[in-house]
């Protein structure tokens, strides 16, 4: 449940929406209150990017030293949006968390989204077997709510995805649709977003972006979870990201997190059955197969990245919307073969040696197979949960979970003489 010590993530600094790189100054001859925008590179879908200038004569006079800029711009913000949407795809189809509760702040702007660890053992569907990857939104997330807030929840604690989960699709699609135009890799930054809580005053959460640097010298942020802090858009330039958000942690906390990762990835090879932990496994394997299946569709629609890149909009746009119903099914095959068909993905009951109740998930197809047999039902779970109304909650919530323990080992028992 939600504890009042909880940071709410109030007062961020953020852009106005009309804020274009904190600026409005005519890219010729600098004078401020610009209102003219180049139409080639201006981006609003997924971030606020333009470049402005005081009259027609100014962009014809500028012109010469912006068509670069402008090029790389478009194909950078072209980039972006196909990875940003199957990115978005590809998290949603394969979320897995059940959260409770949906904020937004005085502004109806910054969200904040509580995560349970894991219900009580009585709650938990896993009992039955139930799979782990649920279609977005569970059922716990109202209809009503809005697509900025569904995938406030989606990014809420995932911009460490982008680099274990993620990777594969960064690979696939963002780093060879921006290729020519970058000077070096596609980068995760951990940078520190200043919050503040009504508790503690002011704090800071470590947030990962995507940095990329173009030929032309411009620096942009690819940000895929700000929207956890209400922020909307996915793109803005660096030096404007890094003014109004955030501040770069230093190296030596970046080597810090970076060892952190490491070691929560070696932990998750030790224990494998942990849910958080095999959900993200799994979704890697996803993740791998479907950047896979885009390459290979690339190929075989023998577009190269350049007429993919240079296409009218309205072309491009439907190619990009036939990239992402490709993925979406991709996605959706894959999970069926996980859970279904492999058994994958499964929540059980898993006992340490003092007898205490762990929740599992199943990474092996062979006990995957006979799990099958043994998972409790829902009549099972309903009789045990009527137990022991008379005893204080505390104390029945044990002897349920006891009892519970005690019939799954019986049915593992059973299995176990049926091999
Ligand atoms: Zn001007
Ligand atoms: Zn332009």
């Amino acid at each position: 449940m939600e504890s009042e010590d909880d940071p709410v993530p109030t007062g961020h600094k953020r852009l106005p929406d009309s804020c274009v790189d904190g600026e409005r100054a005519c890219e010729n001859c600098h004078e401020p209150g610009a209102s003219m925008v180049c139409a080639n590179c201006k981006v609003t879908d997924i971030g606020n990017i333009c470049t402005r200038y005081c009259s027609r004569s100014c962009q014809q006079q500028g012109w010469e030293r912006h068509k670069k800029t402008c090029h790389d711009r478009r194909r950078l913000i072209r980039a972006a949006r196909v990875f940003v949407s199957i990115w978005d795809h590809f998290q949603a189809l394969t979320y897995d968390r059940n959260y409770n509760f949906v904020r937004s702040d005085e502004n109806g702007r910054v969200i904040h989204i509580a995560c349970p660890d894991l219900p009580s053992a009585l709650d938990c569907a896993g009992w039955t077997g139930e799979t782990i990857f649920r279609p977005f939104p569970g059922s716990v997330v109202p209809a009503d709510v809005d697509n900025d807030v569904k995938r406030a929840i989606l990014h809420r604690h995932t911009c460490s995805d982008i680099v274990d989960v993620g990777r594969p699709l960064v690979d696939v699609i963002l780093k060879p649709l921006c290729a020519r135009i970058l000077t070096a890799n596609v980068e995760p930054k951990n940078i520190a977003m200043t919050t503040v809580s009504k508790h503690t005053g002011l704090m800071s959460d470590s947030h990962i972006v995507l940095y990329l640097e173009l030929a032309s010298g411009e620096r942009f942020a690819l940000d895929l979870s700000g929207r956890q802090y209400g922020w909307q858009k996915s793109i803005y330039t660096w030096d404007c990201f890094i003014r109004h958000r955030a501040q770069l942690v230093s190296s030596a906390s970046l080597d810090a997190a970076n060892r952190s990762l490491a070691q929560s990835m070696e932990a998750s090879r030790l224990a494998p059955t942990d849910i958080g932990r095999a959900s993200r496994d799994l979704r890697c394997e996803i993740a791998q197969q479907v950047a896979e299946s885009i390459n290979a569709s690339f190929r075989t629609r023998q577009t190269s990245v350049r007429s993919f890149m240079s296409q009218l909009d309205d072309s491009f746009s439907g190619q990009v919307a036939d990239l992402i119903s490709h993925a979406t099914v991709k996605i959706q095959e894959r999970i069926h073969d996980m859970t279904v068909n492999r058994g994958l993905g499964r929540w059980y009951i898993d006992m340490d040696i003092s007898g205490s109740v762990k929740n599992s998930v199943l990474r092996d197809e062979e006990l995957a197979h006979r799990m099958k047999r043994v998972f409790l039902t829902k009549d099972d779970i309903n009789s045990i949960r009527l137990k022991y109304g008379d005893e204080p909650h505390e104390i029945a919530e044990q002897k349920r979970a006891a009892d519970l323990a005690r019939l799954w080992n019986e049915r593992v028992r059973e299995c176990d003489s049926l091999f």
